[in-house]
């Protein structure tokens, strides 16, 4: 009797949630955003319905508000933001790891582990690469294969909210652990949003010398806050390729240098912010069609190396998930201001100026 009981209450449950509108963010292209309601999904074979608790900003949400994102599709709508955690509220057949009610991360992604690229381990140019996306919203779908690869049990002691920056920091984490950056190295970090300072975070545990160039003294205090060496006013200073070689041994360069703006102009000063024989990485996404010059000399006598960089690899993912259970990332500097759901324009505004790291979105109020 119990278990008929039980079974009907279930159905009942699992009834009332498919008939239930959830709220939610929605995107219609560059600065065009509306709270609506939207069917809750249904999680189907190995995915799981997620009920978000915290939600965060990323500059990568802020880019696509303002100048649209390389995978929109004309008069096509999708649920904002990619960047939360919370609490299974329903399992598809076939899920095992996780149960109703424990508390998840997601990272926004997984690779497929099989094509060209997944068997050559660059798995963030996997060509089958499955996004999660529809992170502001009261639930989220999480795909089979990120409840697989790239989903994580968050401990009591770690936040919702902090737990819900896993994918951006597993970003930074995967450009310093391709820079070959190795201890006692002097670096330079170009732009400290979000991306900047957590770049700055891992390049401090690994030992490095680390200057940090930007233009808004809240977000250098921020970088001095986590660990930054040196950092320099880009406005205050006459060139910043000169300002930045002056504070690194015999002016000859820093041996690494990230760019975490995503500005051409950036791109091209990090090959005369290197020293000779240094490495460039060029970590922020610029405008499609962007282009960028530079001087052939440099590169071929100087013998310097330049990298790209998009997105992270699912063991980097668990690597920064530890970060954050071990402490390492403070919270009361990346988490600036907290907004309910409905407010999530507001959040992105004050995102966008720049003195806040990132915000929370409360999905749950
Ligand atoms: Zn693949
Ligand atoms: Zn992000």
């Amino acid at each position: 009797m119990p278990f008929v009981l039980i079974v009907i209450i279930t159905k009942t449950l699992r009834g009332g949630l498919r008939m239930a509108n959830m709220k939610a963010a929605i995107y219609y292209g560059p600065g065009q955003t509306k709270f609506e309601e939207r069917p809750i999904p249904t999680p189907g074979p190995g995915e799981i319905l997620m009920k978000n608790v915290s939600a965060t900003t990323c500059g990568t949400d802020l880019k696509q508000y303002r100048r649209g994102y390389r995978t929109d599709k004309p008069g096509e709508s999708k649920i904002f933001g990619h960047e939360s955690a919370g609490v299974v509220a329903e399992v598809g057949t076939g899920v095992t790891k996780f149960n109703v009610g424990d508390r998840i991360a997601p990272h926004n992604s997984a690779p497929c582990g099989s094509c060209y690229w997944c068997r050559r381990e660059q798995y963030s140019l996997c060509e089958k690469i499955v996004f999660a996306t529809g992170a502001w919203a009261e639930y989220r779908l999480i795909p089979a294969s990120v409840v697989e690869k790239n989903t994580f049990f968050i401990p009591e002691h770690v936040s919702y909210r902090l737990a819900a920056c896993v994918e951006p920091l597993s970003c930074a984490v995967y450009s310093v652990d391709q820079s070959g950056l190795v201890l006692m190295d002097t670096v330079v970090v170009n732009g400290a949003g979000p991306l900047g300072l957590f770049h700055v975070i891992t390049a401090k545990l690994r030992g490095a010398y680390v200057i940090v160039c930007d233009s808004v003294p809240f977000r250098l205090e921020c970088a001095k806050r986590l660990g930054a060496d040196q950092v320099v006013n880009i406005k205050e200073a006459n060139d910043q390729v000169t300002a930045v070689r002056e504070l690194t041994p015999d002016k000859r360069g820093v041996d690494i240098a990230f760019d975490c703006t995503g500005l051409p102009e950036i791109w091209e000063m990090n090959l005369n912010m290197v020293r000779n024989g240094g490495t460039v990485m060029e970590f922020g996404g610029c405008k499609g069609g962007s282009t960028v010059t530079f001087d052939c000399g440099r590169l071929h006598y100087a013998q310097i190396t330049v990298k790209g960089l998009f997105h992270t690899i699912p063991r980097v993912v668990e690597e920064s998930f530890n970060m954050i259970i071990r402490g390492l990332i403070p919270e009361d500097i990346i988490i600036g201001k907290t907004f309910p759901l409905e407010k999530f324009q507001d959040a992105l505004d004050s995102h966008a100026t720049g003195l806040v790291v990132k915000n929370e979105i409360r999905c749950d109020q």
